[in-house]
């Protein structure tokens, strides 16, 4: 029996999901698989796994697994359910890849889906578990599809053996036709069960135009106006990465301060403020109804990057005065520039925010305060923020894209889906009417695709057919993927792999038609199984198997995990505008560019280029003892530098339990490399990223100034280059290997070292 505090109590009530707990479990008790469809907020997560506690499925020898796409979810999905039901962490837990709270007397798990295909891989029948969640199944999440794919046969083969399972796929979506009409996945259809949420109605208000280029600005005016105009209610508003979400909070904040002190004094004339507010309102003598008020002709102008204050308020005379905050050229305007009677609580919302900041998101906020969220993708569906009743949706998405032959990546800002433009909406619905304000026309709308393609789709699978093989599904053709990957990625996946030596060389006799299909079946080599223990991409875990020698282990463990974890290095803020702020920068800038000389080393090492980098910053900071101080005076992110610490130690263990007589252990003191090892290490690196091999363009090449310093490739017509914060931008290597290329206003190649000619096979 869960023993719940009232109020918990009281608010579960009101979930949807509620309603339907007799039919979900009766579905459960009757099936093998069950698909649960119902809209974001309407209690999926937090509740199923409740009543599947409540009904049993925990008592005894087996847990409930619930698995999420994203780490943030998976963590603070299981202190809400803990909470919920007035249980230790203890019982109800989580583990995401470096950190965890499990404990013997888990009864609810949370993890992230990679976890639980690790888990896989180290007991097939998942025996620990009576029931698998697989959450946000519309997400269409790699390891989420392969593991709906998995499942599927795991599910019956459980029955078989008399130890029943059981498995719930839940979708905020109604899209889930690739999982209930694929015959090859479900070949009888699983039920569907449908909550109806209590959405309320949301008013779309489109754009006349479409800004190309600075929906950000565009978002900070829309926002600006609907905190001036419209009554109470929360603001999410939608963009597409970290560094916009920052920019728009820091303009929103000096707009609109907020200082908790001054606050205080002031709840008492919450009221005051209000009649204030109003009585604004009134001046602006604009003859609108609220709440239906029509945004949209505001703004029109198309506006170029960093005009944006320039623009604002052009042909909107009426509002200019009001809405131009940051404009500096109007004297009688100028108290106006930021507005202390309005104040809004602005909150940031990403992936890479530390816990407690996001945690903040589910707080009230301070009395006499509106909310304002300023979110990426995130706040889609993984979270619902109580209290929204605006929505501004930039109508974007950053992605990451990679071209299927020559393997560069690149992130990308693109048009989202209507289905997730839909889901953004939803979103100012969950406790009143609310308005959803999209910062695109109805035309461009129109345009989108209907539905996010699957992510299995995008991307390269070779860490994904590597694991395939290591659960010994050798011909991965005929895996039953909910949407399959494309022939030519497969393709390309195996011959990296045996490239790697991890798959063996398919015979190179027979018809054309065999060599094919041979081609596609590569049974898994002893080095494959040893590199599949590795929970790294194949390339690294290739250097992992190699690292024995000479006593490099612990620089390549090293090494591997700072490469794994991306982003290790702070993201400078662009320049504020002040004059201080901006020499603040640069003097920030220069420093951290002096680290990275220090770490890059000296004579040898340096031809290690930018993992030497990272080799000396992890060395750094582990010897500093790994202190927040530390990482924010060197600029590296500390939450990066713990999942580094994490994963070598995580490695350590991975190849401790491969070749004990390496007998390694986590050392914080390590001494840098010596010459020889560092010789050792760029080999060791090469052997792992053969294929990412560029030459520099010889003299007689040189026919076209844009191949200046750059790099020849095998894959790419076009030239790479070495950016210029990398170790290796001045010295220009003749031949050297890099960890990707990524495109943004040049073909750049990240993370790259140098290697001798006569090491390349
Ligand atoms: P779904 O999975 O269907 O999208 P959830 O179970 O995540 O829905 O959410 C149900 C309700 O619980 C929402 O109203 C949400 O705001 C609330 N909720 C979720 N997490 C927290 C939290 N950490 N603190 C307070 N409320 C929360
Ligand atoms: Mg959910």
């Amino acid at each position: 029996p869960v023993d719940r505090l009232p109020e918990i109590q009281e608010a579960r009530l009101k979930l949807p999901v509620l309603a339907e707990e007799q039919v979900i479990m009766e579905a459960v008790k009757e099936n093998m698989c069950t698909v649960l469809c119902g809209e974001t907020g309407s209690g999926k997560t937090t509740q199923v796994p409740q009543f599947l506690y409540e009904a049993g499925y925990a008592s005894g020898d087996g847990i409930i697994g619930i698995t999420e796409p994203r780490r943030v979810a998976a963590v603070s999905m299981s202190q809400r359910v803990a909470k919920e039901m007035n249980l230790s962490t203890r019982v109800v837990s989580y583990q995401i890849r470096y950190e965890g709270n499990v404990t013997s007397d888990t009864k609810i798990k949370f993890m992230t889906d990679g976890v639980l295909l690790k888990e896989i891989q180290k007991d097939f029948l998942l025996q620990k578990y009576n029931v698998i969640i697989i959450d946000e199944a519309h997400e269409r999440s790699v390891y989420t599809d392969i593991l709906i794919g998995l499942l599927s046969r795991i599910v019956p083969l459980r029955n078989k053996k008399g130890r029943p399972m059981k498995l719930l796929v839940m979708s905020a979506t109604l899209r889930i036709e690739d999982f209930t009409e694929n015959r090859k996945l479900f070949p009888v259809p699983p039920p569907v069960i449908k909550v109806d949420a209590r959405q309320f109605p949301v008013t779309v208000h489109f754009n006349k135009r479409t800004p190309m280029e600075d929906y950000a600005g565009e978002a900070f005016r829309k926002t600006c106006k609907i905190h001036r105009m419209l009554p109470p209610g929360g603001i999410l508003v939608f963009l597409t990465g970290q560094a916009e979400v920052h920019s728009v909070c820091r303009r929103l904040r000096k707009a609109f301060p907020f200082r908790p002190n001054h606050m205080e004094a002031e709840t008492e004339e919450k009221d005051s403020a209000e009649e204030m507010r109003q009585f604004k309102k009134a001046k602006q003598k604009k003859t609108v109804s609220l709440p239906r008020i029509d945004l949209d002709n505001y703004s029109a102008m198309p506006v170029d990057e960093g005009d944006e204050d320039r623009q604002a308020g052009i042909g909107d005379e009426e509002e200019g005065s009001d809405l131009d905050l940051e404009l500096g050229d109007d004297p009688g305007d100028s108290e106006e520039k930021t507005d202390p009677s309005l104040p809004l609580y602005v909150l940031p919302l990403y992936s890479l925010l530390a816990p407690e900041q996001q945690a903040k998101v589910f707080r009230p906020p301070p009395a006499g305060t509106r909310l304002c969220v300023v979110a990426t993708n995130v706040a889609e569906t993984s979270l619902t923020i109580p209290g929204i009743k605006y929505v501004v949706d930039c109508g974007r998405v950053k992605k990451r894209f990679y071209d299927r032959i020559t393997g560069v990546s690149s992130f990308k800002v693109t048009w989202t889906s209507q289905a997730s433009a839909n889901q953004r909406a939803g979103r100012a619905g969950r406790t009143e009417p609310g308005h959803c304000y999209r910062l695109y026309s109805s035309a461009v709308f129109g345009d989108f695709e209907e539905f996010s393609e699957a992510e299995i789709t995008r991307r390269p699978v070779d860490d994904l057919v590597l694991q395939m093989k290591d659960l010994n599904i050798e011909k991965v053709v005929n895996f039953p993927f909910p949407t399959p990957p494309s022939m030519e990625a497969l393709v390309a996946a195996e011959q990296l792999l045996v490239s790697l030596g991890a798959l063996e060389e398919p015979p190179r006799s027979g018809r054309l038609k065999e060599m094919e299909r041979a081609r596609l079946s590569c049974p898994i080599t002893p080095l494959g199984r040893a590199m599949a223990s590795f929970p790294v991409a194949p390339r690294f875990a290739k250097m992992l198997a190699l690292g024995k020698q000479q006593d490099c282990l612990p620089y390549v463990i090293t090494v591997v995990a700072a490469m794994t974890v991306r982003e290790i290095f702070e993201e400078l803020d662009r320049p504020a505008g002040s004059e201080e702020e901006n020499s603040k920068v640069a003097k920030r800038r220069a420093r951290l560019a002096q680290m990275r000389r220090l770490w890059a080393g000296q004579g040898a090492s340096l031809q290690l280029g930018d993992l030497m980098v990272m080799l000396g910053a992890v060395g750094a900071c582990e010897y500093a003892g790994c202190t927040p101080k530390f990482c924010e005076e060197n600029g590296l992110r500390y939450k990066a530098m713990l999942e580094i610490r994490r994963l070598r130690g995580q490695l350590t263990t991975a190849v401790n339990a491969i070749c004990p007589e390496a007998g390694l252990f986590l050392d914080s003191k390590m001494t840098p490399p010596t010459e020889s090892q560092v010789r050792c290490l760029r080999q060791i690196v090469l052997a792992g990223l053969g294929d990412h091999l560029a030459r520099r363009v010889q003299a007689e090449e040189l026919l076209d100034p844009k191949w200046r310093n750059g790099y020849k490739t095998p894959l790419l017509d076009d030239p790479v280059f070495i950016h210029p914060s990398s170790a290796l931008f001045k010295t220009l290597p003749e031949f050297v290997v890099y960890q990707e290329v990524t495109e943004t206003t040049k073909m750049y190649m990240r993370g790259v070292s140098a290697v001798e000619c006569d090491w390349i096979p």
